[in-house]
């Protein structure tokens, strides 16, 4: 079978969004300690903590190259106020991946690989975005992370999530209400519990929200 007729990297918006309640009464939100409350991201953000556990023993698989991967999951308007929200379920780790110090890129073979996987593996999730890591960097996106962001994830619900993981830092960068994408400017996330109330989210640029109030 030819497996490059399955490559088909968010160039249109044939999204089906389903209706669904955010899932904000099992969610802890975190927002980075300075945020400008008047800037509002297209999307909100919902991550398991079973993906956050595999993000971060990605990140941490290797700490002086940039490494990185795929976010899968599903996408949803909130049925109670019409707002878009995303779940993140699961991630796709670059295994073909080129990587140094500060750089990454795609292959053309480890998109192949993620494309098929989703496919056969995840056939009810789509992919939400990626993830990489800026090892003793920061949390930004450079002009590189901004051109790849655009071409391979337009749509303004796929995010960008970058990690630092000497410093436990990371943040998500994704398209305003507005449409604008901000290469200085990320946002937090909601933290889907799996059983029980307790965090585990460790990242300390990131603080939680008490008592969020649904917008
Ligand atoms: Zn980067």
């Amino acid at each position: 079978m030819d497996r490059t007729s399955r490559i088909r990297i968010g160039t249109h918006d044939d999204m089906k969004f389903r209706h669904h309640r955010a899932p904000y009464y099992r969610a802890l939100q975190w927002k980075p300690v300075e945020m400008d409350e008047l800037i509002k991201p297209a999307v909100q953000v919902f991550l398991t903590q079973q993906a956050f556990i595999r993000i971060c023993a990605h990140a941490g698989s290797d700490l002086h190259n940039e490494v990185g991967g795929w976010l899968a999951g599903k996408a949803y308007l909130d049925n109670q106020t019409g707002k878009p929200f995303i779940v993140i379920n699961t991630v796709l780790p670059a295994e073909f991946t080129e990587h140094g110090s500060a750089f990454l890129t795609f292959t053309q073979d480890s998109q192949v690989r993620m494309h098929a996987t989703l496919t056969d593996d995840y056939p009810d999730l789509r992919l939400l975005g990626w993830f990489h890591t800026h090892p003793k960097m920061g949390v930004f996106f450079s002009e590189w992370d901004r051109w790849l962001h655009e071409n391979f994830f337009p749509e303004p619900w796929q995010v960008g999530l970058v990690i630092e993981p000497y410093s436990a830092a990371a943040g998500f960068f994704q398209k305003q209400v507005n449409g604008k994408l901000d290469t200085r400017c990320y946002f937090g996330f909601n933290e889907l519990y799996h059983r029980r109330r307790r965090s585990i989210v460790h990242w300390r640029n990131l603080v939680p929200v008490e008592n969020i109030q649904e917008e």
